[in-house]
């Protein structure tokens, strides 16, 4: 058994992890900083993402009504600015072939889920406008690499200028490469199995019996974070994470593929269809997405069957003889009221950097530099609206809840070949929705009228997940 002792030490590898390291590292010239995590990344969300750093594709309608989603927005502009400088740095060090975004997100209106996609896709054009983002209308005809069915062909179209994507694995190819070359920065090929608090005394314990010590330490672990977060005491006092589980698959088509983003708006419950290029014909499909309290490491039949099916009817029907080169399912760190967890906790020195769920990807340079400013400035990460020690941030009453709710719930189906009788069964489905989404608010046990559940959340409130945390969170 060996022990060491750092200035900080970063728990996890993927893009939090990797961008706070950076940020310290500039920062802290004369520090010793440690980034612990096993090099082949298992359960990696940032490994499974598409990388797109998307930030007005990635809003809904009404996303912005509320002040706190309004802020959590702006910081994703901000990051959005940050990344061509991020990957400067980065690539003028690896040594190995630069990290490039590749520039522009075509996005689509079309009618192959419910009414909730014409309103999220204006709500992104309102939004836009109003921030003064650039983009332009698209003919959907003249969208290279796709050849969708005439029935999912998209209606509508709009490029976003400055939303793109990166490819991941390259880009942590590239971080492992800077990081070597990085004096101050030790990359620790090992899992954290205890973290060990006794006052101003941190220690973290690896799988292989070691012992690293450190004034600062920085769980970034994603949702595994959770474990650590019970282990020093703190489950009662931070909304719980859980396992948003998403599904993507590349392919190589045989066929041109869409030279840019290619996606529709977010939809109920997940993110819609995209699709990511990459080079030789290769191609990203994302994704899936359905929350759990544990883990479930391979792909769902019904997942990988409808990407599938949406990648040949939505974006081109010449993907029937393309090949499936990879699955992958990584787990969105999720937590109870969707919000990330960023900032120190009660225990000084002890920091939690997760709770990222769709967009962590895109917000890491963001949160990497205001974890640094935190400890060095003595600034609050994002204004501490996320400080991890808090109650759950509500943004819905429960009867705006349940309706939107009820939407996703609506677009999901319609996603999953939903048909129904033509003989009124459109209003008995959304009766029988809201129903079933006011039994999980009983079943959930409380009774204030003002909390809405967020609709991905419903079920965790349903099957009893969340009721440790509403008990300590003053929610009645
Ligand atoms: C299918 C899918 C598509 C997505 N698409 C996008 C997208 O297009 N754009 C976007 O911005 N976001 C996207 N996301 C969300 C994004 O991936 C996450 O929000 C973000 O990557 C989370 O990063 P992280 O560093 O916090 O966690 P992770 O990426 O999960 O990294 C955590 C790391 O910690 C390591 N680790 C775990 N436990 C321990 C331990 N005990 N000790 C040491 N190391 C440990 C893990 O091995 C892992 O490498 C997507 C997610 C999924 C699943």
């Amino acid at each position: 058994m060996t022990s060491k002792t750092y200035d900080f030490i970063i728990v996890g590898n993927g893009a939090l992890g990797n961008a706070i390291a950076l940020s310290l590292s500039e920062k802290g010239k004369g520090q010793k900083i440690a980034m612990i995590g096993p090099r082949e990344r298992p359960g990696c969300a940032s490994l499974a993402a598409g990388a797109m750093l998307n930030a007005f594709a990635e809003l809904e309608y009404g996303s912005l009504d509320h002040e706190t989603p309004r802020k959590k927005f702006d910081a994703a502009v901000e990051a959005a600015n940050l990344w061509p400088a991020h990957l400067e740095k980065i690539n003028a060090k690896s040594g190995i072939s630069p990290v490039t975004i590749k520039e522009g997100t075509q996005l689509v209106s079309n009618a192959c889920a419910s009414d909730l996609d014409d309103l999220n896709f204006k709500a992104i054009i309102d939004y836009m406008d109003e921030y003064n983002e650039p983009y332009s209308e698209l003919d959907p005809k003249e969208i290279e690499g796709i050849a969708p069915e005439p029935q999912a062909r998209p209606m509508r179209a709009v490029l976003l200028e400055r939303e793109g994507s990166v490819a991941s694995r390259h880009l942590f190819n590239a971080y492992d490469s800077f990081f070597a070359k990085t004096e101050n920065v030790d990359l620790i090929d090992k899992f954290v199995e205890k973290i060990n608090i006794k006052g101003k005394n941190k220690q973290l314990i690896t799988n292989d019996g070691d012992v690293y010590e450190a004034p600062h330490i920085i769980l970034a672990s994603g949702v595994h974070t959770q474990k650590m977060i019970d282990q020093v005491g703190l489950t009662a006092k931070i909304p719980r994470l859980f396992y948003g589980i998403g599904t993507s698959i590349i392919l190589k088509s045989n066929t041109e593929i869409p030279s840019k983003v290619f996606r529709t708006p977010n939809r109920g419950l997940a993110c819609g269809i995209y699709v990511v290029p990459y080079e030789d014909n290769y191609c990203y499909v994302g994704a899936t997405n359905f929350v759990c309290p544990w883990p479930i490491a391979e792909p769902r039949i019904t997942s990988v069957h409808s990407l599938l099916e949406s990648a040949m009817e939505q974006v081109n029907t010449s993907f029937y003889k393309g090949h499936i080169h990879k699955i992958i399912v990584g787990y969105r760190p999720t937590t109870l009221d969707t919000f990330p967890l960023i900032g120190e906790t009660s225990c000084e020195g002890l920091w939690i950097t997760t709770g990222t769920k769709r967009d962590g990807f895109h917000m890491s340079p963001k949160i990497g530099a205001e974890i640094a400013s935190a400890i060095f400035e003595r600034t609050t990460p994002l204004n501490n609206i996320f400080k991890p020690e808090r109650n759950l941030i509500v943004t819905m009453n429960k009867e705006e809840a349940i309706e939107k709710s009820v939407l996703h719930l609506l677009s999901s189906g319609y996603q999953h070949e939903l048909r129904l009788p033509k003989s009124n069964w459109n209003q008995m489905l959304i009766d029988a929705l809201r129903r079933s989404v006011e039994e999980a608010y009983d079943k959930a046990g409380f009774s204030d009228e003002s909390f809405g559940i967020p609709p991905e959340m419903i079920d965790m409130y349903r099957y009893g997940h969340a009721k440790e945390n509403l008990e300590n969170m003053g929610v009645t």
